[in-house]
């Protein structure tokens, strides 16, 4: 198999579990007897998981320590290609810049960087993380990332504005559509976000239409189907669609979401998507090509 491919790993879901229990001796916590996700859980509780895992990460040392970790793993494992994303707005133990600058130190130039905002958020976050990107070549692009919550002030539309700016900047975009939600989400991010990749995707092929504009504009749907099937959005990974994507010749790459909620590495990750998928070698050689070509650069 050729080199393999991780554009969609979240920072604050994929730490060491040896760090995990290190850190949080250091601070006096305990950690949760329900720390990962399981099947079935649905989104908005698997999201509740990750305050514990923040509860650790809130300074720039430990975000240093963790992003050159989960560049250690992702080489160890054979992942050469990584894109490692998350919201720094939510590490308050500094600014944005310096939490972003924390990241960029442990990663090293060996990954590529995402900063997230997140739904619901005031578009003047989503707006500094644009700023915080524009000089910092090493922030390859933005994604929206969580979930809508019922009666939020904010929503896709607001953010319109930084997408756009992250566009005329060069600066990738990607956006978490569709995950559990219906596929007008997808939609949007296509048509108003400028988004080239979406995360998880999952109801893309009940809009015909969006399938033929995804296809002929290369836009990459990122796909988790381990994650997918923790947060109940499919009953099993084999009822996930991404064999009708390869089908249809959707450019679609198989990610971990997050390797220690999910307890997925990628090689484990890619095996059971193609056991349970009914995936080719030929296919899967697919997926990494495609994973190669959508990886977010900064010129
Ligand atoms: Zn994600």
């Amino acid at each position: 198999m050729s080199a393999l491919v991780d554009l969609h790993r979240h920072l604050d879901g994929s730490l060491r579990l040896a760090t995990v229990h290190e850190i949080a001796s250091d601070l006096g916590l305990s950690v949760p007897e329900d720390l990962c996700f399981t099947p079935g859980m649905g989104l908005m509780e698997a999201l509740s998981r990750f305050e514990f895992t923040l509860s650790l990460l809130q300074g720039p040392a430990a975000v240093a320590r963790v992003a050159d970790e989960m560049c250690q793993d992702a080489m160890a494992e054979g992942t050469q290609v990584l894109e490692i994303r998350f919201a720094p707005q939510l590490h308050r133990g500094a600014n944005i810049s310096r939490i972003v600058d924390a990241a960029l130190e442990g990663i090293a130039d060996r990954a590529g960087l995402i900063l997230c905002g997140l739904y619901g958020e005031p578009p003047s976050v989503l707006d500094a993380l644009v700023d915080s990107a524009e000089h910092r070549r090493g922030v390859v692009g933005i994604d929206l990332a969580g979930g809508p919550a019922p009666g939020a002030e904010y929503g896709m539309v607001d953010y319109i504005p930084a997408f756009k700016r992250a566009r005329s900047l060069g600066i990738g975009r990607t956006v978490h559509a569709g995950e559990g939600r219906p596929v007008d989400e997808i939609r949007f991010a296509v048509d108003h976000l400028y988004a080239q990749r979406i995360g998880h995707g999952v109801p893309l092929l009940d809009d015909e239409a969006l399938v033929e504009r995804v296809i002929e504009r290369g836009i990459t749907i990122e796909a988790c189907p381990t994650s997918n099937w923790q947060t109940g959005i499919i009953e099993t990974v084999a009822d996930h669609p991404i064999r009708s994507w390869i089908a249809r010749g959707v450019s679609v790459n198989i990610n971990t979401d997050n390797t220690l909620l999910s307890q997925v590495d990628l090689p484990a990750e890619i095996a059971r998507t193609a056991a349970q998928c009914g995936l080719s070698p030929l296919e899967i050689e697919y997926t990494l090509d495609c994973g190669r070509r959508a990886a977010f650069g900064r010129e």
